[in-house]
């Protein structure tokens, strides 16, 4: 058995729904712009576009709950609530009819932004990495295996903060479904078990400030309340 030259990481882990057991996370992939009220309102045509993807460390993810921290380097943290699909096996060139069974189960996240950095990285040509993968930028619910549950298209997929609903979609509205998410991002990389893959955000994200209590949900999949601190 190899030795570390220092204490090796600990693996990120997600809880599992009425398990123990835990599901351990390898990387963290985002889609940009699958819904297309989000896409228009954050300026683009969603109908002329392929998907395309960014990343979060596997760290950055961290439980849905109690109270996630106000990143620094920002006036301007968004919300984006998501659908998040945790793969157990992996593959590359997958294509869209055999993309499911890749599939272990499903969650409801966070995509954090911050959205002032974002739109200097736009600006300028630069990267996406520090708007978007931050430390605890990914909080995500417990997951459900997907051999319990049927994703439904028309289920609510939705955001409330202080009691006020910010976004609300159907599952039915992304421009991408799952399996071409899958089948697209497999493409570009091999997938692994235990990635996970933040599925695009409906319309209606908005700045978040210290002290806001944020429920989350996809109706029939997982919900998640926490505090920012
Ligand atoms: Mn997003």
């Amino acid at each position: 058995m190899s030795s570390y030259v220092i204490s090796a990481p600990a693996t990120p882990t997600l809880a599992v729904a009425g398990q123990d057991s835990r599901f351990p996370v390898r990387r963290v992939f985002c889609v940009g712009r699958n819904y297309g009220a989000h896409a228009r309102e954050m300026g683009s045509d969603p109908e002329r576009e392929p998907p395309f993807f960014f990343t979060k460390p596997a760290d950055a993810v961290v439980p849905a709950s109690g109270t996630v921290p106000y990143p620094p380097a920002t006036d301007d943290l968004h919300h984006e609530v998501e659908l998040v699909v945790a793969l157990g096996s992996g593959g590359a060139d997958i294509a869209p009819a055999d993309a499911m069974a890749l599939v272990w189960g499903y969650g409801v996240g966070l995509d954090l932004t911050r959205r002032d950095l974002q739109a200097q990285a736009k600006n300028t040509g630069r990267p996406w990495d520090m708007a978007k993968g931050f430390d605890a930028s990914a909080p995500c619910s417990p997951l459900t295996p997907a051999t319990t549950l049927g994703l439904a298209q028309d289920a609510r997929i939705w955001l409330e903060v202080n009691g006020a609903l910010r976004q609300e979609g159907k599952l039915g509205d992304m421009i991408w479904p799952i399996a071409d998410v899958i089948s697209h991002l497999s493409r570009l990389v091999r997938l692994e078990a235990g990635d996970l893959i933040y599925t695009g955000t409906p319309a209606g994200v908005a700045a978040l400030s210290r002290g806001d209590r944020v429920r989350g949900g996809v109706d029939g999949v997982a919900q998640f309340a926490l505090t920012i601190a």
